[in-house]
């Protein structure tokens, strides 16, 4: 996935939680065989590779996702977009970066058309209508394996613990303690503070940042985060954290909303229950939605 898993559990012997360990990376190793963009031999590979060539048969954890990314897709006007694979791809994120030609980009424009994307649930198949359309999992895929890692946690018997994929954590029971355990959400230009913390029992917590892969052309910073309007990076916000019940949709939601900014992006979550955002806008103010379970900083 190109990142680092963390996983911490509670167990009753050291062995015990060691074996739920090795169980969980091993959740996470199968789940990237179905969801990376690194590899060429994954099943994301695959079906992009049949693109234009008809409906192709897909594992059920696919078909989970890519339904879970349309219903984020829906949820944020389009500004989170599975589909912008190839736009991804032009802008060399993560290993060769570089700023695309305008004519580039207007060349890929008809590829992000999400009418392109067709999704039969009782089939179980996936099409994608023209060639060179491609779906990326990169903004939702990593909130997708905490839950999952962190349901087999469950179902082995481990009644506390964190799955933390990059920025994406799913926290289920409380400490030894019987407290909450404590996230600090991450300051977007110092590593050495948090923004804010947070006392979590069960549920997810997602951050999306403009500093968290970047590059610089003539003291300019081109982040990972693009706008499906204008295939360029987004400039409405700098971070926006994310608490849901399910980490798929926290990570999916923390980058849709970073694309549509503090205003439009608050409309969304205020109208979905049990989901609060905290965003920082580019002038460095906070802003938080109304049921934000904990103190809010003014600024950076
Ligand atoms: P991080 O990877 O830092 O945790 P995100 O969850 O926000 O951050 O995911 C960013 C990734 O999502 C990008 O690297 C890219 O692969 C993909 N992406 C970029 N823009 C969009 C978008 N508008 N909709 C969906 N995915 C996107
Ligand atoms: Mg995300």
């Amino acid at each position: 996935m190109g990142t680092t898993v963390e996983l911490t559990v509670v167990a009753p012997t050291e062995a015990a939680g060691e074996a739920a360990i090795r169980a969980g990376f091993a959740e996470v190793a199968r789940l990237e065989q179905v969801f990376s963009s690194y590899r060429t031999d994954s099943e994301l590979a695959r079906v992009n590779a049949r693109a234009g060539a008809g409906p192709t048969p897909a594992s059920a954890d696919f078909m989970t996702l890519l339904g879970r990314s349309l219903e984020v897709a829906a949820r944020t006007g389009g500004a989170f977009n599975p589909l912008m694979g190839p736009v991804i791809k032009r802008w060399g994120i993560p290993q060769n970066p570089r700023v695309p030609k305008p004519e580039e980009l207007a060349a890929l424009k008809p590829l992000v058309d999400l009418a392109g994307v067709a999704v039969d649930a009782k089939g179980g198949t996936v099409t994608l209508a023209h060639p060179g359309m491609a779906l990326g999992f990169g903004g939702i895929a990593k909130g997708y394996t905490a839950d999952r890692v962190a349901a087999l946690l469950k179902a082995r018997g481990i009644r506390s613990g964190i799955v933390a994929v990059a920025g994406d954590l799913m926290v289920f029971g409380a400490r030894p303690d019987g407290t909450p355990w404590r996230i600090g959400v991450r300051h977007p230009r110092d590593p050495d503070r948090p923004l804010a913390t947070l006392a979590l029992t069960d549920g997810a917590v997602s951050t999306s940042g403009d500093y968290e892969r970047y590059f610089e052309v003539d003291g300019r910073r081109y982040h990972h985060i693009l706008d499906p309007r204008t295939l360029w990076p987004a400039t409405d916000a700098v971070s926006v954290t994310v608490l849901a019940p399910q980490g798929v949709v926290a990570d999916g939601l923390s980058t849709g909303l970073f694309v549509m900014g503090v205003a439009a992006g608050l409309k969304v979550v205020e109208a979905m229950p049990g989901v609060e955002a905290l965003f920082v806008a580019p002038d460095g103010t906070v802003t938080a939605s109304s049921g934000w379970p904990g103190p809010v900083p003014k600024g950076l």
